[in-house]
């Protein structure tokens, strides 16, 4: 128990270590001018866009990554960072924007990501907002398609297409190699089928994720709904045969996917509570 504790403290001791000073980040090229960044003690990525106007920066994560993702992008470019843009409200992928506000960006997010960001010092809140299903950014000859699917995890997500390059980022809806996170706090499940169904109709060949695994293709993105498509049946059938325990749900083809043994259980009472509730 000794060894087991000074093991925890050291692990920990080496987290803390790693937060502040900008170590374990990476940085990928993934297209001309688009690179997926990130990494850190609980592997967060986000993406940048280099033109020769400026800088797009997608979520600002948190201040340690923030200020890792600007010295590799003072590495590549000294044009201007033009625009921060968040995916959603939530605070562990837009916490750390002010280091771009700082150096004159402004803040964009959805009008529905923006009205329910909830306080936080560590979030710069929007200067710009936009509404509707869709919203283009236009800087030094690159475009950044903004979408937005109505509800499916947090409020006002937005999902990210660069035409030219075939590049899609999406945080949160995609995590490739993993069931869902625990219980699928703020997802509201069947939008989330609904939702991956219209990504898979953007034209995209490279895919950039917000957790664990940063790079991939449009496979990874079919992957996560079949997931959650064969989950829905698997709990539909368990309800059906009277097991509301649902002791009998297992997705066998999944086996190999982080956290199937710790995180199923929750996922499948998540997709039972939304099939009793509507919720
Ligand atoms: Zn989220």
């Amino acid at each position: 128990m000794k060894k087991l504790t000074s093991l925890m403290v050291t692990v920990l001791a080496i987290t803390v270590a790693a937060i502040g000073q900008n170590t374990g980040y990476t940085s990928k090229k993934v297209a001309d001018g688009v690179y997926s960044f990130g990494g850190g003690p609980w592997a967060y990525y986000s993406m940048f866009v280099v033109t020769n106007e400026g800088v797009i920066i997608a979520d600002p994560i948190n201040a340690d990554l923030a200020s890792a993702m600007m010295k590799e992008v003072r590495k590549i470019t000294d044009k201007p960072i033009k625009y921060v843009i968040y995916s959603h409200n939530h605070w562990d992928h837009i916490s750390g924007g002010k280091i771009f506000k700082d150096a004159g960006a402004t803040v964009i997010s959805h009008i529905e990501a923006k009205e329910n960001i909830l306080p936080n010092p560590n979030v710069v809140i929007p200067d710009q907002t936009w509404s509707g299903d869709r919203f283009d950014i236009r800087l030094g000859g690159k475009t950044v398609e903004l979408y937005y699917y109505g509800a499916n995890h947090g409020s006002g997500m937005t999902v990210f297409l660069l035409p030219e390059e075939k590049v899609l980022f999406t945080a949160d809806l995609v995590v490739p190699k993993r069931v869902a996170f625990m219980f699928m706090p703020d997802f509201s499940p069947q939008n989330w089928i609904r939702s991956l169904k219209e990504i898979e109709k953007l034209e995209f060949e490279t895919a950039l994720f917000g957790h664990d695994i940063p790079t991939g293709t449009r496979k990874e993105v079919v992957l996560q709904r079949e997931y959650l498509e064969d989950l829905t049946m698997a709990v539909g059938k368990a309800m059906q045969s009277g097991d509301m325990m649902l002791q009998s749900v297992s997705l066998p083809k999944y086996k190999d996917w982080a956290h199937y043994d710790d995180w199923l259980g929750m996922n499948a009472a998540r997709i039972m509570l939304e099939m009793m509730m509507g919720y």
